[in-house]
């Protein structure tokens, strides 16, 4: 017997029907005598169309009341997958965020799971029962639901295995694991069978979706084992493994390149022209990183006599706006020419075999070369190189790339 976190996406829920398919596997490994907890996203769409609500009402919108409403997603599903678990004879038990609790912080809208207290939950599983839980919700200390960011049910089931030591936590998504790159995007893409929790965290920090990047960080940080595996085929994560993200240690190919990884969710804003003085930087991305907006990439030139400078950087397009006003409201910046642009994309090669291989750089400038398509801004770190492209290019880029590293062949 194992204690498991089974998570199902949105596509996974899109209707009843998937629901059904859902509560089925769910009953098989219930079962094979396993200790349960489910965690269900909203039917694929519902967010979206929840947001949409949001932003037709106001563009100014309250980021507590947009929390209560596209958390309401998860309520529904979480319900239908606890009847649809007692039809089979399963004594299922749905809950909410603030049920169980999970607590998070109050940045609303991409708020942090602190803690989630178990002893209710031990207890319900001594009694058999599985749990349901509504994803990508929580409550903060102040007594209000909170949102973990898009994506967010993924860290919600890391956070509930890591918090239940559960011995595996599987997400059941619409592709049976972690490929090279998207498949919807490159057909030939190879799926992975095992990949570096750093490794993963990069590929969805920079633009995978297939796993929200906190739900990766909160897995290696407390050494979750985690699966990724398709919803669509009959077999269960106890049966047919899909990829496993895991400890490098356990990884025996260490492939140069694993993955790459693309974002057009991206904006790249430039200061031009400002006088070059020390603690210009800290002063313009202070209040930058206090208004809670992540900085990617960042790259400041000097003029030839040496007095002024231009900085550019890289902020997640959602986040533009809010960072121009406050650049805006810089007095250092109030006759500064201030650049956004939101036409770009990101293209990152990602893998842990680039920390003892030279080369990679080389190859990804010279495939972009090729193709005539120009790099606006670099960043790298030891497992990853990234660079900042036109968005038309996106798709160019990415397949010249995922040949120009053999990613389609099979592994060795
Ligand atoms: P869910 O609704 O189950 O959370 P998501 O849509 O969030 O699913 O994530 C799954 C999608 O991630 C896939 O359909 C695929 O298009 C996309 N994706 C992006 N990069 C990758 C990758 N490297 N490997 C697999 N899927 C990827
Ligand atoms: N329903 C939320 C979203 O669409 C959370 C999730 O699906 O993980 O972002
Ligand atoms: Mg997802």
């Amino acid at each position: 017997m194992a204690r498991l976190v089974l998570k199902f996406g949105g596509t996974s829920v899109a209707d009843i029907d998937r629901i059904e398919r859902a509560a089925d596997k769910v009953a098989k490994e219930y079962n094979a005598g396993h200790e349960l907890a489910v965690v269900v996203s909203a039917m694929s769409g519902v967010t979206n169309q929840l947001v949409a609500y949001c932003s037709s009402v106001s563009t100014m919108y309250d980021a507590r009341e947009y929390d209560t409403v596209v958390s309401s997603g998860e309520q529904i599903t979480a319900g239908l997958m606890a009847i649809a678990l007692q039809k089979r004879g399963i004594p299922a038990r749905s809950w909410m965020g603030w049920q169980i609790p999970i607590i998070c912080d109050d940045i609303h809208g991409k708020s942090r799971i602190i803690e989630i207290p178990t002893e209710e939950i031990e207890t319900r599983f001594k009694g058999d029962e599985v749990l349901v839980l509504a994803g990508f919700q929580g409550i903060t200390s102040k007594n209000r639901i909170a949102t973990l960011g898009r994506g967010g049910s993924d860290t919600s089931a890391v956070a509930l295995a890591a918090a239940l030591k559960a011995e595996r936590c599987d997400i059941y998504t619409d592709v049976n694991g972690i490929y090279t790159t998207d498949p919807r995007i490159v057909p030939d893409a190879r799926r992975i069978k095992q990949i570096s929790y750093e490794e993963m965290l990069e590929l969805a920090s920079l633009g995978a979706k297939v796993l929200q990047n906190r739900s990766v960080e909160m897995a290696m940080k407390n050494n979750v084992s985690l699966q990724v595996l398709s919803s669509f085929e009959d077999s269960i994560g106890s049966e047919l493994p899909g990829t496993l993200v895991t400890k490098e240690e356990n990884i025996m190919e260490k492939p140069v390149v694993s993955g790459i990884a693309f974002s057009q969710n991206e904006a790249k804003i430039s200061i031009i022209d400002i006088p070059d003085s020390p603690g210009i930087a800290a002063k313009i991305f202070e209040p930058i990183s206090k208004a809670n907006i992540i900085i990617d990439m960042i790259v400041q030139d000097i003029s030839e006599d040496g007095k002024v400078t231009s900085i550019t950087f890289v902020v997640p397009q959602d986040d533009a706006a809010k960072a121009g006003k406050v650049l805006g409201d810089l007095d250092i910046l109030k006759d500064a020419d201030i650049r956004i642009k939101d036409d770009v994309a990101k293209i990152s090669v990602v893998g842990i075999g680039m920390r003892t291989h030279a080369g990679v750089a080389e190859k990804m400038f010279k495939t972009l070369a090729e193709k005539n398509i120009n790099i606006d801004v670099i960043a790298a770190s030891e497992i990853k190189i990234s660079v900042l492209i036109s968005q038309e290019y996106t798709e160019l880029a990415v397949r010249a790339l995922h040949k120009a590293y053999h990613l389609e062949e099979p592994e060795a």
